[in-house]
């Protein structure tokens, strides 16, 4: 169906990504119109000739026909990088459902000015004495501001270069005339190109096993022959995986090619960053969240004109728009932070293999514990799935015990620790080597409720319970609403109102309590709140300045402890109790993640998961440290289900003032669904649009909005973008006051 009218946006090197105006397409022009294509077109009142970018196409329009002025003519020079980030926008929008506008601001970094992109400094070139005689000379001449420049900088070597401006009122002229006579020098150092400070390069490279070269050859040999596609490299950490994205980017930044290194935020350590500036020196950059808009904006520049080969950064990195992107690296695959939690809620793995197509550019996923996503497409051929062999060097897998908390009970153990975990932590405390205690929960407490009567203390604003923190307040965690602890139950009156006592702060207290002496710290999002705090704690405990590391699932990515010889779950199981078809995914890769934490040195490691469910898959396979074993079983639970990735799922949830309003809103939508069912044709078995619901989201309110949740299956994917298509028209048509939907593919969140 080709379409009429199209969306042109005139300037998007402005501020904003600027209001698009609508254009005729003429008939010639119908074939080479697409989104991306840069145009001439009639502008303003004097209709003078712009030039444009096609941001959309539609086959409808607001205006009087009469009034759209036509598309004059295609611009021959090609697609532009502005106009690919356009196409990666418009695909974003299709793919994922949002406004054109959102995927546009996703993809385009917002134009800021660096407020101090540099510091300048003068700094004296010749000895003071000598300083001190041109200084003469200059008074005898009248050239006051020479003489105040020169007798500051006789007195100190170096000198702020906005001091000797404003405050000895020295102008530019006058300075670099002294740096012509050879009194100083202007240096000018950049304040944050570099964020790892660097001196010398890599010393010796490790020799690459026959496993890594030639996941590296297979790679770069498909590439150069025309076939590159996705490459998934399943090796646990420590078996060599970085050595191999190493490889394979220095090769293709040999070729004149570029590379986008993705990694969780929170696996982005030190240590990592350091090998990539030790092989590639200033041509790597990083994107982190700590860097200003501007900062951000000037790395999307220097990508773009060529002053970088790698940039490493989380999800938002993928959209560096490189001239000749040759590879994107995708580190940690299975984190759940590659999908974007607002619209377009776009998944990384999926957007980097788009935009690698376009540029004919390789992606290659690592992880120790693949999605099952990825393991699926891999072992159906989509991807080339390359298994290394186990953890590189001499240290170990570490032994894994599992706890039934329940036989614990039985045994009259009320503590938190089992007996198990209690004989392994004194023998820790014992040789000073270092524990670390995960609870994959935060808070002090979980919700407080009344043993009497049952009632649960739940926010007034969201439905969901209050969380009692030891400073004697209930917080909701969905919206900061905050009240005083009461000591007896709202609803009947009893004094036993109680906490679910399983939170970090709950384990710290309980350790100085049973292990006197011991040093303890903690880690979780309250005593993290900075990236300083959390950075901190890391170090003083790689540091050695405690014995105990206790936290939540932050403290077991990424970082390298060598002294740790002991890691303990404390209720592995909290995280299956969750009402979502990832749960078993998820505690998987938590406990794995856990226990590839201990012995990481040269000292062998234990691993103590304490459960009341022994029995289930994920844990069993976790402590054996057997990922096939765990997936041929998630998989067949996926399947039967009819989930992700067997079948692709779509969440629509509206959110609404009023509650009728929205469950209505809801059922409008759903119809929509059945009516496209009815219309479809069953092509085969198991193609076919299953609906569940609408039904009040798990968080039924947040922040006194009402949310409704429906999910549509389907195991084309391209049919569940045809239906949020219509659905989309459907509310367009409505002009939604108060009420908006969003779209959501393969949720990795529940609603
Ligand atoms: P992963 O990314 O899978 O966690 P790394 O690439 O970080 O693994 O490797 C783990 C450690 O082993 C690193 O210290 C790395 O330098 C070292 N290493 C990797 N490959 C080799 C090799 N072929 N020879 C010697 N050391 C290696
Ligand atoms: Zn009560
Ligand atoms: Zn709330």
């Amino acid at each position: 169906m080709t379409k009429r009218y199209a969306d042109v946006i005139i300037d998007i090197s402005h501020e904003k990504v600027d209001r698009p105006f609508q254009y005729k397409i003429p008939e010639e022009l119908s074939e080479a119109i697409f989104p991306g294509v840069r145009v001439h077109v009639p502008f303003g009142k004097g209709n003078t000739d712009r030039i444009g970018y096609v941001v959309d196409l539609s086959d409808c329009t607001d205006y009087p026909i009469e009034k759209l002025k036509s598309i004059a003519a295609v611009d021959d020079r090609g697609i532009t990088v502005e106009g690919g980030q356009i196409q990666i926008a418009y695909w974003l929008k299709r793919q994922y459902g949002s406004t054109m506008y959102a995927a546009l601001k996703t993809v385009l970094p917002a134009k800021q000015k660096l407020k101090q992109l540099e510091k300048k400094k003068v700094v004296r070139c010749m000895p003071s004495e000598m300083l001190r005689e041109v200084q003469q000379q200059c008074f005898r001449k009248h050239q006051v501001a020479k003489a105040r420049a020169l007798g500051a900088l006789a007195e100190e070597e170096v000198l702020p270069y906005e001091l000797l401006r404003q405050k000895l009122n020295v102008s530019p002229a006058t300075l670099q005339a002294l740096e012509k006579l050879g009194c100083l020098r202007i240096e000018t150092e950049s304040l944050y190109r570099n964020p790892v400070k660097l001196t010398g390069r890599e010393e010796k490279r490790v020799r690459l096993s026959d496993g890594q070269r030639a996941i590296i050859e297979s790679v770069l040999e498909d590439y150069k022959e025309g076939r590159s596609g996705t490459y998934l490299v399943h090796g646990v950490t420590g078996s060599g995986k970085t050595e191999v994205y190493l490889g394979i980017i220095e090769q293709m930044v040999g070729m004149g090619k570029q590379a986008i290194v993705l990694i969780p935020e929170i696996a982005l350590t030190y240590q990592t960053l350091l090998r990539f500036y030790k092989r590639f020196g200033d041509r790597v950059s990083v994107i982190n969240s700590t860097l200003s808009k501007g900062e951000k904006y000037d790395q999307v520049r220097r990508a773009k004109s060529g002053e970088i080969d790698v940039i490493i950064g989380p999800r938002s990195a993928l959209f560096t728009p490189f001239p000749n992107l040759g590879v994107i690296v995708m580190d940690e695959e299975h984190e759940s932070s590659y999908k974007s939690e607002s619209m377009p809620k776009y998944h990384a793995r999926e957007t980097a293999i788009q935009i690698a197509s376009m540029h004919n550019a390789s992606v290659v996923l690592g992880s120790a514990t693949p999605s099952a996503e990825a393991y699926y497409r891999a072992k159906k051929g989509e991807y080339k799935l390359f298994e290394m062999a186990g953890r590189h060097g001499n240290s170990v897998l570490p032994k894994v015990y599992t706890v039934d908390l329940r036989e614990e009970l039985k045994q009259g153990n009320r503590s938190v620790f089992s007996r198990k975990l209690r004989e392994l932590l004194e023998r820790r405390l014992q040789a000073g080597e270092q524990t670390m205690l995960f609870l994959n929960r935060r808070g002090y407490a979980g919700f407080v409720s009344c043993r009497a009567c049952g009632h649960v203390m739940k926010c007034p604003h969201c439905d969901v319970s209050l969380s009692e923190h030891r400073n004697g307040m209930l917080i909701c965690h969905y919206c900061g609403y905050e009240e005083v602890r009461r000591a007896n139950c709202p609803a009947c009156g009893s004094k036993y109102l109680m906490g679910f006592k399983a939170g970090t702060e709950q384990i710290e207290a309980a350790l100085y309590k049973e292990f006197p002496g011991v040093r303890v710290l903690r880690m979780d999002a309250d005593t993290t709140g900075t990236k300083e705090s959390y950075e901190k704690i890391l170090s003083a405990f790689a540091n050695e300045k405690a014995d105990i590391l206790v936290g939540t699932q932050m403290i077991v990515k990424g970082h390298d402890f060598p002294n740790v010889t002991l890691v303990g779950v404390l209720a592995a199981d909290l995280s299956l109790n969750q009402n979502d078809y990832r749960a078993g995914e998820r505690t998987f890769q938590l406990l794995t993640q856990a226990a590839g934490r201990a012995g990481r040195g040269d000292k062998p490691g234990e691993v103590v998961i304490q459960t009341y469910q022994p029995e289930h898959y994920s844990i069993v396979h976790a402590a054996n440290q057997d990922y096939k074993g765990f997936y041929e079983e998630e998989i067949a639970y996926r399947d039967l289900m009819r989930y992700p990735p067997v079948a692709h799922m779509l969440a629509v949830l509206v959110v609404s003032r009023e509650q009728d309003e929205g469950m209505a809103l809801s059922r409008e939508m759903t119809d929509i669904v059945k009516e496209w069912r009815r219309k479809s044709e069953v092509l085969a078995a198991g193609q076919d649009v299953q609906l569940i619901g609408p039904a009040e989201a798990s968080v039924g309110r947040i922040n006194d909005w009402y949310r409704h949740v429906f999910y549509v299956k389907h195991e084309d994917y391209q049919a569940l973008v045809e239906i949020k298509d219509e659905l989309e028209l459907y509310c367009k048509g409505k002009e939604l006051k108060n009420q908006s939907v969003q779209y959501d593919f393969d949720p990795v969140n529940t609603y």
